[in-house]
This record gives C-alpha cells, sequence and structure tokens, in this order.
C-alpha cells in the first residue's frame, strides 16, 4: 500500500531538540501508513510520530 504523509508541523517552541549528528533541528512529523491486515483483510492505519532531519529526512518523505 501507498505510504501517505498527512502532515508536518513544525513546533514553535524554542526547545526544540536538535540532531547531534547534522546539527538541524528536528522536523515533527506524523506520518500515517496504510496496511492490510492479514486476519481481517481490512485496511488500518499505523500513525508513527517522527523526528526528521537532514539525516532521515528522504526516509522520512519517501
Ligand atoms: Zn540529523
Amino acid at each position: 500500500m501507498a505510504k501517505k504523509v498527512s502532515f508536518a508541523q513544525k513546533m514553535m517552541k524554542t526547545d526544540i531538540p536538535t540532531c547531534p549528528v547534522c546539527g538541524e533541528k528536528y522536523l515533527f512529523l506524523k506520518k500515517v501508513t496504510t496496511y492490510k491486515s492479514e486476519k481481517t483483510g481490512s485496511y488500518k492505519y499505523l500513525t508513527q510520530n517522527l523526528k526528521v532531519c537532514k539525516c532521515n529526512e528522504k526516509e522520512a518523505w519517501s
């Protein structure tokens, strides 16, 4: 099933954690993945809250 990114939101707080690897502030991303349950045959949604920075942005937005 296709993956869909529902929205990206930048937190307005000043205490945004910073990635120790690339030095970028994290972007908080809510990612919703749709998958088909093998047991019931119906589609389900899996929501993940990701912290995105330069290190993983390509994977996060794929
Ligand atoms: Zn990083």
